[in-house]
């Protein structure tokens, strides 16, 4: 049997879709352990993440890169990591993911990690940016007034965003992707803006989480014609993952479909095989398998079967979600290629589909349809 595939998925140069810079500082390991999951608490009762399935993945594949045994031990590995270094290890970690360009949200902590210029510096690769929606408001919302808000908003979006190639929603998050997918009039987002203003004022905090508003900061981003990148599915425990099926916003991807806009459904898991639908029905819909594929560790090729099921070729990207930690990029890189190496060579040998479509059909995942997707 030929490996010509499994060679070309370990080779071939990435776009990752979505990610984050790497911390800019040395951690200690209550850190580590806190950026090595998505979990908001450190584990208790003296377990380690690097127990953990993104532990094991990076034990695996990291720890023979600094010098030790694979498979070594929690301790053994945090020592070593701990010698080298945060910084060092970005630098020694980044340029062999073989990602050319970074696709970059900035909109998360984002005193605590590189910026795009120095991600691509350390990553030897380039790095574009993603405006993230509700950040930006967050950032405006105290120079701006109820009644301006919709107008204010309108220009400090198309200001941020001059060089950006997209934008990301969280909504997700701060609501559910069962949104009411009506466009919200200018009367509501001024009643909603005001409404706001009042908790700001109450609470001394600023973070967007009214409806109304969520809506029209999404609305707001369709009028610019770039892709918009959602959160899907799994997350920290800031999400309710019920409400994190993209299915429920169906209706939304229904009443954009002529919009030239590109819906990014991002991370997905356990919704893969509902998000590969909506790709494969809406002809604006792509999706990835970022974050959720580190997470699951040694089992990572299951999603990414799923990821290929029914979404159409040109609609599967590769991105890491990779945020604060080196060893996300890594490994990130390293499974997607391993994994979706072994599924296309498989149905090469046993004659599904043919080598010169196996090829064609990686280049796109890998890098070409996110070069569509955002005009690069
Ligand atoms: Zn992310």
């Amino acid at each position: 049997m030929g490996q010509q595939i499994r060679q070309l998925a370990a080779e071939i140069p990435l776009i990752d879709n979505h990610c984050h810079g790497t911390i800019n500082h040395e951690i200690e390991r209550d850190q580590y352990e806190i950026y090595a999951t998505e979990g908001d608490w450190l584990p208790r009762n003296g377990l380690s993440v690097l127990d953990e399935q993104f532990g094991v993945l990076t034990r695996a594949l990291v720890a023979p890169l600094l010098g030790l045994k694979k498979h070594c031990s929690p301790d053994e590995y945090w020592t070593r990591r701990r010698e080298i270094g945060q910084t060092a290890l970005a630098e020694k970690l980044l340029p062999l993911t073989g990602i050319e360009t970074f696709i970059v949200d900035t909109g998360f902590k984002s005193d605590n990690i590189l910026t795009p210029d120095q991600l691509a510096a350390v990553g030897n690769g380039r790095a574009v940016e993603i405006v993230r929606l509700e950040t930006a408001a967050e950032r405006m919302i105290t120079s701006s007034s109820a009644t301006a808000f919709s107008a204010d908003y309108a220009k400090y979006l198309a200001e941020e965003s001059k060089d950006a190639v997209g934008f990301k929603s969280i909504i997700a998050y701060r609501y559910g992707l069962d949104f009411d997918p009506e466009k919200p009039s200018e009367s509501e987002v001024a009643a909603a803006a005001a409404e706001w203003i009042a908790e700001i004022e109450a609470t001394d905090k600023i973070r967007l989480s009214h409806p109304v508003l969520l809506r029209h900061v999404l609305w707001e981003a369709v009028s610019h014609k770039k892709p918009i990148q959602f959160h899907v599915g799994f997350g920290d425990s800031d999400i309710n993952l019920h409400r994190c099926d993209p299915t429920q916003m169906t209706e939304f991807l229904r009443r954009t479909v002529d919009s030239g806009t590109n819906i990014m459904l991002l991370h997905c898991y356990p919704f893969i095989r509902e998000a590969g639908y909506l790709a494969h029905v809406f002809p604006h819909v792509f999706l990835d398998t970022g974050a959720a594929i580190n997470y699951t560790g040694p089992e990572h090729a299951s999603l990414i079967r799923h990821s290929v099921e029914m979404a159409p070729f040109g609609k599967v990207l590769f991105s890491s979600d990779a945020f604060g930690l080196p060893e996300l990029y890594y490994c990130g890189a390293a499974i997607w290629r391993q994994a979706i190496g072994d599924i296309m060579q498989g149905w090469v040998d046993s004659d599904a589909m043919g080598e010169s479509d196996a090829r064609k059909y990686l280049t796109w995942m890998a890098s070409e349809n996110a070069h569509r997707a955002y005009k690069l």
